[in-house]
């Protein structure tokens, strides 16, 4: 297949040989590498189009890819064939102040177009941790949400239009450009957060809102976690939306402190980090505000950023704890299971019990606003051991059994992709996950498109 592919594209577009497809063969899921017969780094929809009409004639998997930061491990070619990378497809191509919208190529890094945007008065608010490496076109196959989804909602209330390339090579547009449509099924909705198996994302349209004038960010440190909740839900109840309420437990800040540029107690077992944003006027006010319900319900103590500075090094904490639990521990599992927010306090009651239970750390921190929680389970033994697999596999299946008995879901922002397949019909009944099949080959009836993801 790769001959073919190098004499229609060009060899420099075609990368074969171990050496050079080992890079994409492994994703942040850590599930483990699976090497292609070759990596296609598109640069035009054409490409896009051609790769997949020649795959379909070939019968070859396709694997899109962005910028390989999935934690699911939705880019991994578990059949082999092509890895469809459109890494290089990577233009802003229009931002339109008096339309609020921008279309993009989906290997716009989010970060660099959030970057842009700004700079023009204009805000993308969905932020997944990891805007600084992963592609827009990889946002809307997952659907990605982060610390700001509470309040503006996550990547498919963005979503305007589509560009797809279907398996067999046809270019579909989708949706349209107004912030308002309801003409037809709503195609565009049914493809994000589709993982890359309906098609490959070839262009971008997005709403965009007026950037917010004013920030303000708080961090509030509490004795016991119960505190820490009470707190949360006595912000909302005053009224406030903040833009971001993450939620740290011991574990987490435990992880974070030496490296951290704030100094964190020794006595902390929960934190708290609220922002709110809108306008500067009244900001102050209100952040005083959530200080004090913070300080009512047991904060011992409350920082209120005064400046800039102040708010990266809050910030800077928060971004940290993946990072630092990963270099703490040759392994690490990483849940993104979501609960409805009243039983966060009993989720993290839980994920604490199963921990002790089959005798592994676990480090839990997320979005306390939605109810999106990164439960990590910390492996320090070799995890190949039979005996660890099994701990860890049955753990895994408790914290998702006790996810959904709280009336939570699987996943709250990682996707399915190959790490919870097996578990999707724990939350799901088989009539659903058929007629999802069905959705999937009707859209790809010869099953090329991403292959062995989402469905067991
Ligand atoms: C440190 C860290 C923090 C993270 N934090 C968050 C977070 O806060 N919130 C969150 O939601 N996620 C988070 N993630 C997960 C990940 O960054 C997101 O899922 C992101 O959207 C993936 O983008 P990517 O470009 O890296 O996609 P990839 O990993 O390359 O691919 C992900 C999936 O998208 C598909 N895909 C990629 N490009 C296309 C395309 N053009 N057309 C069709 N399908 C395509 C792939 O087939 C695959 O199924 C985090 C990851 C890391 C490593």
């Amino acid at each position: 297949m790769h001959r073919i592919l190098s004499r229609e594209l060009g060899a420099g577009k075609v990368l074969v040989g171990e050496e050079l497809v080992e890079p994409y063969a492994r994703d942040e899921s850590g599930l483990g590498a699976f090497l292609p017969e070759c990596v296609v780094l598109a640069g035009s929809r054409e490409e896009v189009s051609l790769v997949l009409r020649l795959a379909a004639e070939h019968r070859v998997p396709v694997t899109p890819r962005g910028l390989g930061t999935g934690m699911t491990g939705g880019a991994l070619a578990v059949n082999g064939g092509i890895v469809l990378s459109t890494e290089r497809m990577s233009r802003i191509l229009e931002i339109d102040r008096d339309d609020m919208i921008a279309v993009v190529e989906p290997g716009v890094v989010l970060g660099h177009f959030q970057d842009v945007v700004e700079s023009q008065g204009l805000f993308y608010p969905p932020d997944p941790a990891s805007l600084a490496m992963c592609s827009i076109g990889g946002n809307v196959a997952e659907n990605a949400g982060g610390p700001r989804a509470f309040k503006y909602g996550v990547t498919r209330e963005y979503v305007l239009g589509l560009e797809v390339a279907l398996m067999g090579g046809e270019l579909l547009r989708m949706g349209r450009r107004t912030v308002k449509g309801v003409t037809g099924y709503d195609v565009v909705a049914a493809f994000v957060g589709s993982e890359g198996t309906f098609g490959v994302t070839t262009e971008v349209t997005v709403k965009l809102i007026p950037l917010p004038q004013g920030v303000a960010t708080m961090l509030g440190v509490f004795r016991t976690m119960g505190d820490a909740g009470e707190a949360i839900s006595a912000i909302l109840h005053r009224g406030f939306r903040p833009r971001a309420l993450e939620l740290l437990d011991r574990m987490a800040i435990d992880h974070v402190r030496p490296k951290a540029l704030y100094r964190f107690p020794e006595w902390a077992e929960a934190v708290a980090l609220v922002e709110l944003d809108g306008d500067p006027e009244g900001l102050e006010a209100s952040m005083l505000r959530c200080a004090a319900a913070c300080e009512e319900k047991g904060a011992v103590e409350v920082l209120v950023a005064k400046d800039e500075k102040e708010r990266r090094q809050i910030w800077q904490a928060r971004r940290i704890v993946s990072s630092s639990l990963r270099d703490a521990h040759p392994s690490k599992i990483a849940e993104d299971i979501c609960v409805p927010r009243g039983r966060i306090p009993e989720m993290l009651r839980r994920a604490t019990r199963i921990g002790d239970k089959y005798d592994l750390p676990v480090a839990t921190y997320g979005h306390a606003g939605d109810g999106n929680l990164h439960v990590n389970i910390l492996v320090d033994e070799d995890r190949r051991r039979p005996s660890v697999m099994a701990r860890v596999e049955n753990a895994l299946a408790e914290l998702f059994r006790d996810t959904l008995e709280l009336r939570g879901t699987l996943s709250g922002e990682h996707g399915i992709g190959l790490a919870k397949k097996k578990y999707m019909p724990l939350e799901q009944p088989p009539p659903l996950i058929e007629w999802q099949k069905r959705l999937k080959r009707l859209w790809d009836p010869m099953d090329l498109l991403n292959p062995g993801k989402i469905f067991p």
